[in-house]
């Protein structure tokens, strides 16, 4: 099988192309990107073909390959919800107006496409647990920004549902939960402060600076480990039975629920415990900040995100394996393995 990835130095492209390259020595895998630093040893894999580039530039480039392949990824977006309040016009151009252009290539050669929705499409929404074809969602204001990322891709899972219905794609929708892991983001994203909550937090314990519980951290996510997502993914993609034929997938983690609040204080702890960190003089505080301040007057924040998992469950035979704490503590580790240097 062909596979074409867009964006695959992203944190789920770059997990993707090292286990299809290990786990599967009959694929071969296109890939393109900005940048090339996640990506390490797969750049000299004779089974994968990289263009270091801009989606926005090499299009024919892009045709080509959509052409050539068997299997279509976009997985360039702009996904941390601090770009989301400060640049929604750059969110939804790149998010949305240059996928939508990959979408209609993908109609126009009988391309398969397995698509990155998002669990933050689901929004506000108040059951308990986020069902792909039941639940609502659930947005707020146009003056609240922070919703043009969930608008973006809730409109593309509209189109590519609606080319699928019509017999024109065929598609998978998967919708990964606060997926966590090694590379996640890099430390001068988190200086800046528009790293995922994870990573930021880590940073801040690793740079001596506060952690800032945004309204007093009692919103929950289910945070899940990336290994566990990229094993989702692998079925999506082997697709046996063609079980996925345009479905809605979430995938999530429901056992590793927890508040941001609980968060900061076991990464905190995590931290202490590492054995670079045991006899550090301070350790940073854990604070409490308005959403006004940290993010700004167009943020809104969502208070709970669980999925349910009983698609994923029964149609890919799936089942996430990696605990909230073992989660984390890889996610920490590897964070201070990368960053160690840089910080110093
Ligand atoms: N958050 C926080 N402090 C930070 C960064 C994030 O309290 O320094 C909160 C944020 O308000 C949100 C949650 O952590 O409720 C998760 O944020 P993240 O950026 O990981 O993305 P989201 O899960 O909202 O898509």
């Amino acid at each position: 099988m062909k596979i074409l990835i867009l964006g695959v130095n992203g944190f789920i492209g770059h997990h993707l192309v090292n286990r299809i390259l290990a786990e599967k020595p009959d694929w071969q895998v296109f890939g393109m990107d900005l940048g090339t630093e996640r990506i390490g040893a797969a750049l000299h894999n004779p089974r994968f073909n990289f263009l270091e580039g801009d989606i926005s530039i090499n299009k024919e480039w892009i045709e080509y390959h959509i052409k050539k392949c068997d299997v279509i990824m976009p997985l360039v977006a702009i996904a941390t919800p601090k770009a989301y309040v400060e640049d929604p016009i750059g969110v939804y151009h790149l998010d949305f107006e240059m996928n939508v252009n990959i979408v209609k290539q993908c109609v126009k050669y009988h391309k398969r496409v397995v698509f990155p929705s998002t669990s933050e499409v689901y929004g506000a929404c108040v059951d308990p647990e986020f069902d792909e074809d039941e639940s609502y969602l659930v947005v707020g204001p146009i003056r609240k920004e922070r919703w043009i990322y969930s608008c973006c891709k809730q409109l593309l899972d509209r189109v590519i549902y609606a080319y699928g219905t019509r017999g024109s794609l065929e598609f998978t929708l998967f919708r990964p939960f606060n997926w966590i892991g090694p590379r996640l983001d890099s430390l001068d994203t988190a200086k800046e402060g528009s790293s995922r909550v994870v990573t930021q937090f880590i940073a801040e314990l690793l740079l001596k600076r506060p952690i800032n519980l945004v309204d007093g951290g009692r919103q929950k996510r289910c945070f899940t480990y990336v290994d566990d997502g990229i094993s989702a993914l692998m079925k999506i993609l082997e697709n046996n039975g063609n079980v996925c034929a345009n479905q809605i997938i979430n995938i999530g983690n429901p056992e590793n629920e927890c508040s941001v609040k609980e968060l900061a204080a076991v990464l905190k702890k995590l931290f202490q415990e590492h054995p670079d960190h045991q006899q550090d003089s301070v350790y940073s505080d854990i604070i409490e900040i308005s959403a006004d301040v940290y993010y700004g007057k167009g943020y809104q924040d969502i208070y709970t995100r669980k999925p349910r998992i009983e698609k994923a469950r029964t149609l890919l035979g799936w089942e996430p394996k990696i605990g909230l704490e073992e989660s984390l503590r890889l996610t920490l580790n590897s964070f201070l393995e990368e960053n160690q240097a840089a910080a110093l």
